[in-house]
């Protein structure tokens, strides 16, 4: 793989608070048009590496790429072509209706309000939001502000996408109706998609990879078929069975 195929290229990546290692020399590939599940047990790093992506935290070694532009030397750049859902949503102003909060972010994204109508609409209608665009923020339900916070991630089209946990709290319908987006928008429209989730079964419907996280470090990257193949892991679902096997035995993986 030459890095022009990739969106998303991670290299030594480490990052430290204080005596704490969250994340630990991580190399990470996301090839454009595909969907990478980031897996990992409660604080194994993966919002950390979402940040450091997104720009809202620096590495303390290694580097960083969006589509080739270094998180360190070219946020700018990287920001422009990132859409971030952060797993808790706490940037929105709950005083403002769904409408003017998109209009705020498309403001700082650089979006002319005609373009911000035409695109937020049917972006709102796809996650069952239309009829609420003219309520107040703090009157959503929280899978309602979760699916808000898509939403923006999506608002200026963006070619990367890194979605903490996305589905968490929404309906098991609107969950499918998103891993269907999803699919469509990095098999058909080639965007990149870093996905970190807790639902092994939304790593079945979505991802093209999964990478396991475990105490920072990356222990496992690849297809499911392929890991299991290589490492002679048995089971169903192949996702289930190789996060048992590699959170039980991280130091059987081999680097990525
Ligand atoms: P979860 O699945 O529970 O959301 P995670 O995989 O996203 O966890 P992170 O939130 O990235 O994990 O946290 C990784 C480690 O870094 C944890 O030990 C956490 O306590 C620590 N950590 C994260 N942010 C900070 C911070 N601002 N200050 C100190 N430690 C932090």
């Amino acid at each position: 793989m030459c890095s022009g195929d990739l969106g998303i290229e991670c290299l030594g990546l480490s990052r430290s608070f204080g005596p704490r290692e969250a994340l630990a020399e991580v190399d990470l590939r996301v090839r454009r048009g595909s969907v990478v599940a980031l897996v990992g047990s409660n604080g194994a790093g993966k919002t950390t590496l979402m940040k450091i992506l997104a720009t809202l935290l620096t590495p303390s070694a290694g580097t960083a790429k969006v589509l080739g532009h270094d998180v360190s030397k070219a946020p700018m750049e990287c920001r422009r072509s990132i859409g971030y859902a952060p797993a808790e949503e706490r940037s929105f102003h709950g005083r403002l209706t769904v409408l003017q909060n998109l209009e705020f972010f498309a403001s700082l994204q650089g979006m002319r309000r005609t373009g911000f109508r035409a695109q937020s609409m049917p972006l709102l209608e796809t996650f069952g939001l239309s009829q609420h665009a003219e309520k107040r923020f703090a009157e959503l339900s929280s899978g309602m502000k979760q699916s808000l916070a898509m939403v923006r991630s999506l608002l200026h089209d963006p070619p990367v996408l890194l979605l903490d946990e996305p589905t968490r709290s929404l309906s098991p319908d609107l969950a499918h109706h998103v891993w269907d987006l999803l699919r469509g928008l990095a098999h058909v429209q080639g965007k990149t998609i870093l996905l970190a989730t807790h639902n092994l079964g939304e790593v079945e419907a979505v991802a093209d990879e999964m990478a396991i996280l475990h105490q920072g470090r990356l222990v496992i990257q690849g297809t499911a078929d392929h890991l299991c193949q290589t490492h002679g892991v048995e089971g169903t679902p192949k996702s289930a069975a190789l996060f048992r096997h590699f959170i039980r035995n991280p130091r059987q993986a081999v680097a990525p």
